[in-house]
């Protein structure tokens, strides 16, 4: 093809472009009060995964999740992933997880959209200025139980395709929806229903979105990294029962200080993780990374402030960001059969048992992890000489996830964000673990985006969560865009094999 037909044919698909913006813009400005009036019926199902007693919401939440599907004409499948075991071995089931598709062009993108709608608890008397499960609008904020995290952008998701559906126009891509109701208590049954689908369902999947996590401030960010968990117990046993430290204090050797002893062998007081064979896993900072570290929107004193504290580990941005996203870090949590009730019981507790977790980056292994931290503990265990017995054992091994942002998802992803809010994206990562993305990319092969909107301020898991009025808009307007933006990189795959101008008749 010659370049002057390319330039037209580019210029007839901008103008396409540019009209397509407009009119789904207004279609979703028009919307808004319908898109509240949804959030508020998913808002009002008290989905919380954690509580056993409200597993039928949960049922009736992914119902209602299959049934919008429906409605929308996508070909909607409830699977079965069995049921989960409790602690006193009764069997419950788990809730369906909803998949559904729109679309099966094989010239499109096919792009997947990962959520969840399962909810963290809520109580009133939590501290919740109003009921967490009936959607209240204050100054245009949306308060409500799962309003930010996960319940308005899957909805925000669904809702760009219907806007497309409405106003008659075609889809720009494949679009399929895998919607879950565990991810809050760790995504039970989620990770053998993708391996047991990989072939079928995932087979035609080239991407998949995540819009689970938040920004890092007020500018708009894409994710392109979280941090892995390790998850440890270690447990001293000593005398056969608790004793009393008057009578028997000075002749034993004391559980508790066995442990503490150890614990204080992980981590030094300046953040530098002592297990030997940790740090020299991680990978190396790469100038690159530095430099986008410098440039990213990361206020150190509101930060300081938001968390209550005069010191910070480190006092620059880059390195606590650093530090934050791309180093591990070791986390004491508690210790169980410590005296921890009010009052001053002289006990000498007979057994202890410490939780303490390291976050994992690359290139760490959860395997080699575990084998250095119990080498570690049981060798300085060795050295005290103790009559009493240590045990580790680690309970979570969950790995990073790290995507490439030079993938044409990424750029696709930075020019939807760049329309909507004007403003280049932040490309940050999320020091938590969401072990969903790793799985998706393990298991599928296929390259995660993490779009989210808002979020630094919505409160997720804590009390008084919310959504802006005006993210829901944009978080549509995003989705919406992002398909367009998808088509832009399509033609550019296609122009390999075929002309953009084939293309581009056949779609319009
Ligand atoms: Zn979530």
């Amino acid at each position: 093809m010659n370049i002057g037909a390319l330039h037209s044919i580019l210029l007839v698909l901008s103008t396409v472009h540019a009209f397509q913006y407009n009119q789904l813009a207004q279609y979703i400005d028009e919307h808004q009060e319908d898109y509240v009036e949804a959030l508020r019926d998913w808002v009002a199902v008290e989905s919380d995964s954690s509580n056993v007693l409200r597993r039928s919401e949960l049922h009736r939440m992914m119902e209602m999740v299959a049934q919008k599907l429906q409605q929308m004409g996508g070909s909607v499948e409830s699977v079965d992933i069995g049921e989960q075991e409790l602690p006193d071995k009764q069997r419950l089931a788990l809730p369906k997880v909803v998949t559904a598709q729109f679309g099966t062009d094989p010239t499109k993108h096919t792009l997947c959209v990962y959520g969840h709608v399962d909810v963290q608890p809520a109580k009133l008397e939590d501290g919740w200025a109003t009921d967490p499960f009936n959607l209240t609008e204050i100054n245009g904020n949306l308060y409500g139980r799962g309003a930010s995290d996960n319940k308005a952008p899957v909805l925000a998701w669904m809702h760009a395709v219907e806007a497309y559906q409405k106003l008659s126009l075609e889809l720009p891509v494949n679009v399929k929806f895998v919607i879950e109701g565990m991810e809050e208590t760790g995504s039970n049954g989620l990770e053998a229903m993708i391996l047991a689908q990989k072939d079928s369902f995932f087979s035609d999947v080239d991407y998949i979105v995540v819009s689970d996590c938040g920004w890092l401030s007020r500018r708009p960010a894409i994710t392109y990294g979280t941090r892995g968990n390790c998850y440890f117990l270690a447990e001293v046993r000593g005398p056969k029962q608790d004793l009393h430290s008057g009578v028997y204090g000075g002749t034993v050797i004391e559980p508790m200080i066995d442990l503490i002893g150890i614990l204080d062998t992980l981590i030094s007081p300046s953040g530098k993780i002592l297990v030997p064979g940790i740090r020299e896993a991680v990978a190396p900072l790469s100038d690159d990374e530095w430099r986008m570290y410098q440039d990213i929107e990361f206020d150190v004193d509101d930060y300081k402030n938001k968390i209550g504290v005069s010191k910070l580990m480190y006092n620059n941005k880059v390195d606590l960001l650093a530090h934050k996203w791309r180093y591990p870090t070791v986390s004491i949590h508690g210790i169980e059969g410590a005296f921890s009730d009010p009052g001053t019981k002289t006990v000498i507790p007979s057994k202890v048992c410490a939780k303490f977790s390291i976050r994992q980056v690359p290139n760490m292994d959860p395997a080699v992890v575990e084998k250095k931290v119990s080498e570690h503990l049981h060798s300085v265990f060795a050295k005290r000489h103790s009559p009493n017995t240590l045990t580790v054992s680690m309970v979570i091994g969950a790995k990073p996830w790290l995507a490439d942002i030079q993938h044409p998802l990424y750029e696709a992803g930075k020019a939807a964000v760049k329309r909507v809010f004007s403003v280049d994206p932040d490309l940050i990562r999320e020091g938590g673990t969401i072990p969903i993305s790793r799985t998706f990319q393990d298991v599928t092969g296929k390259s995660i985006i993490m779009m989210p909107i808002g979020g630094f301020d919505d409160g997720l898991h804590s009390q008084n969560e919310k959504i802006s009025r005006f993210d829901l808009s944009d978080f549509c307007f995003l989705s919406v865009v992002l398909f367009l933006q998808m088509l832009t990189q399509q033609l550019k795959k296609n122009t390999r094999g075929r002309s953009a101008l084939d293309y581009f008749s056949e779609s319009y």
